[in-house]
C-alpha cells in the first residue's frame, strides 16, 4: 500500500519536529562542552506518541544530521513508515533512516541546516 502525499507530508513534518528538538539538545550539549558523554536524543520516528530516548555521542548524531533527509530512529521504529523510509544503517542502539518520495522532499525542505549548506541540497537535487 502506498502512503498518499498528504500522509507523507504529515509524517515528514512530525519527524522534523523531533529533529528540531534534537537540534536544540545538541546545541545545549555543545554549549556545556559535555565531551564524549552520550547525549539523550529523541527518537525521530513517525509515531507521534513515541517518546523514546536514544543516547549517543554528538559525533554519531552529526553523522545522522549530515543528510537533510536522514532521521534517527530507535531500533524497529522505522517499521512504522516503511513505505516512505529506507534504512541507511543499523547501529548499536539506533537506526539511521532516510525519508524517500514526497516525505523526503518535505524533510529536506524543513531541514533547519538547509540554509547553512545550500551546495549539499543542490548536489542531491539531481
Ligand atoms: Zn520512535
Amino acid at each position: 500500500m502506498r502512503t498518499d502525499e498528504l500522509t507523507q507530508e504529515r509524517i515528514a513534518r512530525n519527524d522534523a519536529r523531533f529533529r528540531s528538538a534534537n537540534e536544540q539538545i545538541e546545541k545545549a550539549a555543545e554549549r556545556y562542552e559535555v565531551g564524549d558523554v552520550p547525549i539523550p536524543f529523541l527518537c525521530e520516528c513517525a509515531d507521534i506518541s513515541c517518546r523514546q530516548v536514544i543516547r549517543m555521542s554528538l559525533d554519531s548524531y552529526e553523522e545522522v544530521r549530515s543528510d537533510g533527509r536522514a532521521f534517527l530512529n530507535a531500533p524497529g521504529h522505522e517499521d512504522g513508515a516503511a513505505d516512505v523510509t529506507e534504512t541507511v544503517a543499523q547501529r548499536d542502539g539506533y537506526t539511521i533512516v532516510r525519508k524517500i518520495n514526497h516525505a523526503g522532499e518535505v524533510a529536506e525542505r524543513l531541514d533547519p541546516r538547509r540554509e547553512e549548506a545550500p551546495s549539499r541540497a543542490q548536489e542531491e537535487g539531481r
